[in-house]
């Protein structure tokens, strides 16, 4: 991103001294070559590789959403363990993802981040193919008519996320040998994906420098400011729903102390930190949960790794944020983009459904961005923008996520009787 920065600059004052003018033969002066015309022909390339790399970025999003959903639902299981167990881990699950989304919802309209910001980013006419219409609507366009379609096209990721859902649902309820079948074929199968996404983002770092090169060398240093205030709301609205609601939830629900859970819960915690990845953290929580924490291996085994896939609460804030934040500047150079009230419906179910389909790999979050915007019917080249300053707040956002996960396994352990942290169980506690 330095290297960009330093590059666009140096891009910029370059072609400032592009211009020749020219004395024809006939007497006229001709501008031969201006500062636009040179700064577009050094500017094409960076583009095309910007290009191509967020072609790549969307190319993973429907095998890797459609396989980690499945994979997902379907390993929650048929039989016994989904009855109460299940039941009060969705709910945890839904419930704490809706509060980190409103979080950043009510946040990002308040401090209104993207309007009139700058951000060099093209503005469309119209909004493209996406939500029109009322919250019924949305509603009934999200189930789709045919599969095969719905694949068709980056931009009914949510029909696709609908049917995945269903569809890992009967894999689990499907008698052997079939279902344990399907099961295992898109289990591989998101091995694969994960492998192939982790290879696609690993040239991030060659994506992030052609971006900055360009929007610096079109636009200036200016758009740095618009944003590092979005980066802050971000890591505000972070760091607020990880040290005052979740908290909560722990003390007034659970009756456990937040900050006991938290020193349990540390290694895990740095971990996620340091690899951007709940899946990589998985091992380290599953052991901090269980041996520190002092949950059975019954909950951890079933509330953590569905919590690594499926439960990302930082995730689920942040796609609301940006996707709030790049409409809002849309909005901003254009009436035509307002959000209607229907719409930030829609932008809440998505934010929910892609924290869903979200592997948990460095960047996942991002990705589905894309999915977001083309789903909104807004252009998705912001996720370029957006891209180069994604590792810090991935690293957050991945804290936030594995604490979540933590946090309701020992809140649905303590209510299936086990000891958290040594204390009582709450079935004998009135004896
Ligand atoms: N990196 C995050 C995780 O693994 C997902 C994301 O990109 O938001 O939990």
């Amino acid at each position: 991103m330095a290297l960009g920065v330093v590059a666009g600059m140096a891009l910029q004052s370059f072609t400032e001294a592009a211009w020749v003018t020219e004395v024809t033969a006939t007497g006229f002066e001709k501008e031969v070559l201006s500062p636009d015309c040179a700064r577009a022909a050094w500017l094409s390339p960076l583009r095309m590789i910007a290009d191509l790399f967020l072609r790549l970025l969307k190319l993973l999003i429907v095998p890797l959403v459609l396989t980690s959903i499945i994979t997902g639902v379907a390993g929650i299981g048929g039989g016994r363990d989904f009855g109460r167990l299940g039941g009060k881990t969705l709910l945890y699950y839904m419930t704490t993802s809706l509060l980190a989304i409103g979080t950043g919802m009510v946040a990002v309209n308040l401090m209104q981040p993207g309007t009139g910001a700058e951000l060099g980013l093209e503005i469309p006419s119209e909004f493209g193919e996406g939500v029109k219409g009322g919250f019924g609507d949305v509603l009934s366009r999200m189930v789709p008519e045919n599969i095969f379609s719905a694949v068709g096209s980056n931009s009914n990721m949510l029909q696709i996320i609908v049917f995945a859902l269903i569809f890992g649902y009967f894999v689990a309820r499907t008698r052997e040998p079939h279902g344990a079948r399907i099961r295992n074929f898109f289990e591989s199968a998101f091995e694969v994906m994960m492998r192939m996404a982790t290879g696609i983002l690993s040239l991030i770092p060659y994506g992030v420098f052609a971006l900055t090169a360009k929007v610096v060398g079109e636009t200036g240093l200016g758009v740095f400011a618009p944003l590092a205030s979005f980066m802050l709301l971000v890591i505000m609205t972070l760091l607020l729903h990880a040290l005052i609601t979740l908290p909560c939830i722990l003390k007034f629900i659970g009756g456990i102390s937040p900050i006991a859970w938290m020193k349990a819960m540390s290694p895990a915690l740095m971990t996620a930190f340091s690899t951007s990845s709940s899946s990589m953290t998985l091992p380290v929580s599953m052991e901090a949960v269980e041996r520190r924490g002092g949950a059975s291996n019954r909950v951890t085994s079933f509330v953590m790794p569905l919590g690594a896939t499926i439960n990302m609460d930082g995730t689920a804030l942040y796609e609301c944020v940006g996707v709030l934040f790049l409409s809002q500047y849309y909005a901003s150079h254009s009436p035509a983009f307002e959000l209607t009230l229907g719409m930030q419906f829609f932008v809440v179910i998505t934010a929910l459904l892609a924290s869903i389909g979200a592997a948990g790999i460095p960047s996942a979050g991002l990705v589905l961005k894309a999915m977001i915007l083309k789903a909104l019917g807004l252009p998705d080249d912001g996720v370029l923008l957006l891209l180069a300053i994604d590792r810090p707040l991935d690293m957050l956002r991945t804290v936030v996520n594995v604490w979540s996960d933590s946090c309701g396994a020992a809140l649905i352990a303590k209510s299936e009787g086990d000891k958290i942290l040594d204390q009582k169980p709450t079935t004998l506690s009135h004896g």
